[in-house]
């Protein structure tokens, strides 16, 4: 017997996997009791006087008081956009405009520690998510459209690319600080002045935000923010000096927003909600299947408007994938989302738990049978167990509304023509996945899919040069790449107008 063999021999056995904690430092964030809003480079108390506080969502502790802005505040923070854009921002060479947006990039590099923290700490999400995907990819935006800013006559051939002038922007409370990337670093590129507005449950990342202007020393009144609750967002979306809006949300808040711009001749683009089917066939990878269906239902709580929440799973692969899936459930670990093992996080508000526990009932009440793993939730803070439901009909809620929480609805397939018609039998049409060793059948099935955004083997992936949007109920317009920038310029045909 060798050495090795008889150290082995003697070696314990692991009786269990358990992790012991491994928790991020949280003092690497300096927060202050009270935050007001940013506007013309500085950040300054809200006219309306009214404070409202942010909390944690896995311990329900207040982390600071933000402020509200009422209409003279969103008035102020356009009028401040308007002057900076008519008084420099529109006018600079664009290469001075891509040194700020390099800059950014940088320093949201150099802080990005800092900002996964605050992002974990106030919006819930794992900190391994916030520092690998959220702060990676926040940078990357914004190192991706600096590259654009100097060059938008060759990305636009024969068109003379002009700012559009004001944007307004109103973001949701899943990705705080990507979602604000997306938005404010294609806009500013293209020569156009910003005032956004995070959601009410995550404010505090986008104000920490404001500290990374200063320091990029970016002319005030280029970005504002203004912190608030859906009021505030209804304010921009009609104060008559504002050029565009771009809104991600809800689809019953996005049609709204359409209604009330309906001839005002304001430019919108609206990123709403999905119910994307994650479709495996019988010659798929399973055990890379399985943890693409993990990952594209339980990242991020499954607060993710592309989460492949509905599962299909061709008919003969059904016992095994089924099988695969709730053993790997059983190792997801759920709690502290600032502890480096935490798989599964805290659910961003009480309302929104409210919402999923009612999504939930109403599929064991439809006839569905439900799997929650055996799993222990922290006492404090608003948490759900990872769920996967089976024997789901088309026709449930579960299997039609958006549940944004950590809930698989399963249903199965026969042929190719069949997963087409179920996936796209939803009102939305943001995302799919496709799980099969066949290119050919990739090729087919994105292209029947009616979906912005197919994967092929793999699930949620993000890039900035890649356009991310909907059809249908999901909305209209692209982010990222090419296509983001088209939202934010004035495309003048330079032929046509000599
Ligand atoms: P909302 O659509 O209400 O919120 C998105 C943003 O719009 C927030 O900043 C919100 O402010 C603001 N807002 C709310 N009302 C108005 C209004 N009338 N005019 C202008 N802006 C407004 O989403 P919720 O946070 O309420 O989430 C509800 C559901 O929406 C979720 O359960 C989920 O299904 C879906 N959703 C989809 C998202 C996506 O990425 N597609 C993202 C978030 C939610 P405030 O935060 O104060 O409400």
């Amino acid at each position: 017997m060798t050495d090795l063999e008889r150290r082995q021999d003697r070696a314990p056995v692991p009786s269990g996997w358990d992790y012991a904690p491994a928790p991020e430092a949280r003092d690497i964030v300096t927060l202050e009791e009270r935050y007001g809003l940013y506007i013309g480079g500085e950040l300054v108390e809200p006219k309306s006087g009214e404070y409202f506080p942010t909390v944690s969502p896995a311990s329900e502790e207040v982390l600071a008081e933000v402020g509200q802005a009422g209409p003279e505040d969103v008035d102020l923070a356009v009028q401040a956009a308007r002057d900076a854009y008519d008084n420099g921002w529109s006018t600079i060479s664009p290469a001075e405009r891509a040194k700020y947006l390099f800059r950014i990039a940088r320093i949201l590099q150099e802080r990005s520690r800092e900002f996964a923290v605050l992002e974990s700490l106030n919006g819930g999400k794992p900190i391994k998510e916030s520092r690998d995907v959220d702060l990676p990819l926040a940078a990357a935006h914004f190192f991706y459209y600096a590259g654009w800013a100097d060059k938008l006559e060759y990305a636009f051939p024969h068109r003379r690319p002009r700012p559009v002038g004001v944007a307004g922007q109103i973001i949701p409370w899943n990705f705080p600080l990507l979602m604000l990337a997306w938005k404010i670093a294609p806009a500013l590129a293209a020569g156009n002045t910003v005032i956004l507005k995070p959601a009410e449950t995550t404010p505090l990342s986008a104000l920490l935000f404001a500290d990374v202007l200063r320091q990029a020393e970016l002319p005030p009144g280029v970005v504002n923010i203004i912190t608030g609750d859906g009021r505030a967002g209804a304010e921009l979306v009609k104060h008559p000096d504002v050029d565009k809006i771009a809104f991600t949300g809800s689809t019953e808040v996005g049609k709204a927003i359409q209604r009330e711009l309906a001839g005002t001749g304001k430019r919108l683009t609206l990123e709403l909600g999905g119910k994307a089917a994650n479709i495996i066939f019988d010659d798929a990878a399973l055990d890379q299947a399985v943890e693409g269906i993990v990952n594209g239902i339980y990242f991020n709580q499954g607060h993710v408007c592309c989460a492949g929440s509905r599962l299909l799973v061709q008919e003969s692969i059904y016992e095994p994938v089924i099988e695969k899936l709730k053993r790997r459930l059983t190792t997801l670990r759920v709690g502290d989302p600032l502890d480096k093992n935490t798989d599964v996080g805290a659910i961003n508000s009480k309302q929104q738990l409210e919402k999923i526990e009612e999504l939930v009932r109403s599929g064991e009440e439809e006839g569905a049978d439900i799997y929650q793993p055996p799993c222990r939730l922290p006492e404090k803070g608003w948490w759900f167990v990872p769920t996967v439901f089976t024997n789901v009909a088309q026709s449930y809620r579960i299997a039609q509304e958006e549940i944004f929480g950590p809930v698989l609805s399963v249903l199965t397939f026969r042929t190719p023509d069949e997963a087409v018609e179920k996936a796209n039998n939803t009102p939305y049409g943001l995302s799919a996945g496709v799980w099969t060793e066949k290119g050919s059948r990739i090729l087919s099935m994105a292209s029947r899919l009616e979906a912005g955004v197919v994967w092929a083997n793999t699930y949620n992936r993000f890039d900035p040069t890649s356009p991310f949007g909907g059809y249908k109920e999901s909305g209209f317009g692209r982010e990222g790449g090419l296509h983001g920038l088209e939202p934010y310029l004035d495309l003048e045909d330079s032929e046509v107008r000599g």
